[in-house]
């Protein structure tokens, strides 16, 4: 029986591509000529992409790395923010509902250490000025999940973002998904509630 012509050539494609996956997925690439930088000096000898670039192929940066498929630079300022915002929201929805003095003073430092350290400075100088104008509050999980929302709108106030809904902070924002509550805070779950 003959087969459909477009069906070979799809069953040809895929046959293509999937070899092109295979290999690509085995290789860290870099452009073509370029010498390793600093960074990857220590590093097993990198692959160029000379025997299956075309003309329109896309030739990877200096310390860009090829990941499943996906090319990986440098953090962008908008990646930061989210990993940041995750990290500490995260955080707020750990934060104990009567903390020690240690965990306020905690928080505290964090967003002062926070103001001083974040790697985009931009952002820095202005957050140092957020909680000029808006002292942390962290005297309960409430307290401090709510502070941190009302900061996080005014940071998106001052990018044109949309404000979100505090009432909703709780929702958005769980407590990290670990066993039996294992990642809580001390002070927050079931086990230490127990001592
Ligand atoms: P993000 O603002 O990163 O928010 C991530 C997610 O959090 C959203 O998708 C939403 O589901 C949720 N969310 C949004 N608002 C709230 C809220 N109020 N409460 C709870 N959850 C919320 N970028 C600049 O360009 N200039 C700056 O000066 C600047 N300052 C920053 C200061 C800090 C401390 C941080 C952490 C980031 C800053 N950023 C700044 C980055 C910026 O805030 C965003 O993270 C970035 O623009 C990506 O925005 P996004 O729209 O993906 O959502």
């Amino acid at each position: 029986m003959s087969e459909n012509p477009l069906q070979l050539l799809f069953q040809a494609f895929g046959k293509v591509s999937e070899c092109v996956q295979t290999h690509l997925s085995q290789f860290v690439l870099r452009p073509i000529g370029s010498s390793p930088s600093p960074s990857t000096k220590n590093q097993s000898p990198l692959v160029s992409l000379s025997s299956h670039s075309t003309p329109d192929s896309h030739l990877l940066q200096p310390g860009e790395i090829l990941i499943k498929g996906k090319s990986s630079g440098p953090t962008t300022k908008e990646e930061l923010g989210r990993a940041t915002w995750t990290f500490l929201h995260t955080l707020a929805a750990q934060y104990p509902d009567k903390p020690t003095r240690q965990q306020k003073k905690d928080v505290k430092e964090l967003m002062a250490i926070l103001s001083r350290l974040y790697p985009c400075k931009e952002c820095a100088d202005h957050f140092k000025e957020v909680i000029r104008a808006n002292p942390v509050e962290a005297g309960s999980h409430h307290e401090f999940s709510q502070w941190l929302c009302h900061v996080h709108n005014v940071v998106n106030r001052s990018l044109g973002k949309v404000v979100f809904p505090c009432e909703r902070v709780d929702a958005r924002w769980g407590k990290l998904e670990c066993e039996q509550r294992a990642c809580d805070l001390h002070g927050t779950s079931i086990f230490n509630g127990a001592k």
